[in-house]
């Protein structure tokens, strides 16, 4: 019998409590006020802020749950967009949760896997990617022996030949672009100059499934993982380090449960190398850098300090906030698989993170997430602002 990632399934009907009692009191809209001066800034779900209707935000699609439950409404076109159009950044459920104990980011997440059982969804805009994972076990296509070819010159260990302390997870995205292939050398070169033992699974690795998951297809997402699982206990590395926020959320919350490994993000271990010592920083990096904090790692995970630890100890580097840091944060547009098939929303969405970037007076944005790297290069190329986008590991390459 196929092992199961996740036993037992969560199903939208054990959230009935909370899709039914949502006060619309439309608290998960906006960010704590008293923490953000602009007004421009106070909104911060994307879907919402963009479209409008009460339905891009939470409160709506907690009442499209409750509807399709009482089988008053029958599943439509517009309550696609509505549902798909989420960046699932969980700003709403870190507004609502702390004050009524509901989660709207679980509801929208079991909403979408409810959706795809009952045949409504994924759309047919999402059929390249799923026959790209089909073909290549990517969502972008790109077939395996092009996808470790960051590795080139460096020499890594391949960790199903060699036991190795650490296993380096690549994900989905830093093997695929050429302009994240230097990014991942960044993180092997900062991994060893810090003396860790690492190795990767090179061609075997597969979609860590995170975007499938984020779509709702969670039988599809369980065929992708048992697959990278497997390979994972072969090799015996008990700790796994990725730089990739959405493997690093797939790993802790789904893989972990599967098997015994310990899951860091790059940002960690970094931070962990600085304080010890073992990394050392020489160089300047003279550039008045603001953080942005990727919805998976930060708010999702909970990691904001260790990437902040490290810029701080950057010599050179003036490290400037964002007015929406932390929880408060707002997606870089790459959240939710929405850039599969809502270009032009998703680029107003990232837009509206570099105008915030540029206001508070940076001269660049350092990230830890290839997406998010992906997302502000791409828009920043546009012109309109003048920012250098970074991954926290060039940044530290940089400095030693
Ligand atoms: S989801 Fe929570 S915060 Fe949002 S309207 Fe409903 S009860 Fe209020
Ligand atoms: S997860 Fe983000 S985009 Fe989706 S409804 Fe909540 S705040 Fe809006």
């Amino acid at each position: 019998m196929k092992r199961r990632i996740t036993a037992p399934r969560e199903v939208l009907s054990e959230l009935r409590e909370d899709f039914s009692l949502c006060g619309k009191c439309k608290l998960c809209q906006a960010v704590m006020a008293q923490q953000c001066e602009e007004p421009r800034f106070w909104r911060n779900c994307p879907s919402g802020t963009r479209f409008r209707y009460e339905a891009y935000y939470a409160s709506g699609k907690l009442e499209i749950a409750r509807c399709l439950d009482l089988v008053e409404i029958e599943p439509d076109d517009r309550m696609r967009h509505a549902l798909y159009t989420c960046m699932l950044c969980g700003s709403c459920e870190d507004r609502c949760y702390p004050v009524k104990q509901m989660h709207p980011l679980w509801v929208i997440q079991l909403l979408r896997e409810q959706a795809v059982q009952d045949g409504w969804a994924p759309m047919e805009q999402f059929s390249e990617m799923l026959d790209n994972i089909e073909k290549t076990d990517n969502p972008y296509g790109v077939p395996a022996r092009k996808r470790v070819e960051w590795e080139d010159g460096l020499d890594i260990k391949n960790a199903l030949d060699e036991k190795v302390e650490y296993l380096l997870f690549v994900g989905d995205d830093y093997g695929v672009f050429p302009e994240l292939a230097p990014r991942m050398k960044a993180v092997a070169k900062v991994l060893r100059a810090g003396g860790v033992e690492f190795g990767t699974l090179g061609t075997a690795e597969v979609s860590s499934g995170s975007a499938l998951l984020m779509i709702g297809d969670r039988d599809y997402f369980e065929t992708v993982a048992a697959a990278n699982t497997e390979k994972i206990e072969e090799s015996g590395a008990g700790k796994v380090i990725t730089a990739d926020p959405h493997a690093y959320t797939v790993l802790k919350e789904e893989y972990a449960k599967a098997i015994d490994i310990e899951v860091y993000h790059f940002s960690e271990i970094a931070a962990g190398l600085i304080d010890e010592g073992k990394l050392k920083l020489a160089n300047e990096v003279k550039v008045k850098a603001v953080y942005h904090d990727p919805c998976r790692l930060g708010r999702r995970q909970g990691v904001f300090e260790a990437p902040r630890k490290v810029l701080e100890a950057m010599p050179g580097l003036e490290l400037l906030e964002f007015e929406r840091n932390l929880k408060n944060s707002l997606c870089c547009g790459g959240g939710g698989s929405v850039f599969f098939w809502e270009p032009e929303y998703v680029r107003w969405v990232t837009n509206e993170r570099l105008f915030e970037a540029d206001s508070v007076g940076a001269e660049a944005i350092v990230t830890s997430c290839p997406i998010c790297v992906r997302m502000f290069e791409s828009a920043a190329s546009e012109g309109k602002y003048k920012l250098d986008v970074y991954d926290l590991a060039e940044v530290i390459e940089k400095a030693l």
